[in-house]
């Protein structure tokens, strides 16, 4: 047993426009990557290396490199993980209603490849500008430091 939860990932009917097999995915990502981004886990709370971080830039998927946030709309959730208010674009993400573990939750996950990001909540009252929270793992996105 890893250091990671693990959902069952959830059944999607869609085709992606990055559609790699599972083996061609397994060469790509660390083994840690692989097990966020293909198999739904979640990586410890406070442990992700961008969880606090404030550098301005854009947030690429780690699995396919698709944009999908910006550093303006990542807040301080103290929950543990990286958290934003909205993706850098609608169509950049797709929503999956979750109900693993006796429970409803959404997932969220790359458009482009279909990776696991995290999960979004709603109404916490951050008082962010969508009251929602993107709650996304480090190891499912890379940073790009630069000017969102
Ligand atoms: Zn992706």
């Amino acid at each position: 047993m890893g250091i990671f939860g693990t959902d069952k990932p959830s059944k999607s009917d869609r085709t992606y426009p990055v559609a790699k097999t599972e083996e061609e995915w397994k060469q790509l990502l660390t083994p840690a990557e692989y097990q966020v981004l293909r198999q739904a886990g979640t990586e410890p709370a406070w442990m992700g290396e961008y969880t606090e971080t404030k550098t301005v830039g854009v947030y690429r998927c780690r699995a396919c490199q698709t944009e999908l946030f910006r550093s303006e709309t990542k807040f301080d959730s103290h929950c543990g993980w990286p958290s934003f208010f909205s993706p850098l674009a609608e169509d950049r993400i797709e929503e999956i209603v979750d109900r693993t573990l006796g429970m409803s939750r959404t997932e969220v996950r790359c458009s482009a490849c279909g990776s696991h990001l995290g999960h979004v909540f709603a109404g916490e009252g951050y008082g962010t500008p969508t009251d929602l929270r993107y709650c996304i793992n480090s190891l499912s996105i890379s940073l790009e430091p630069g000017t969102a």
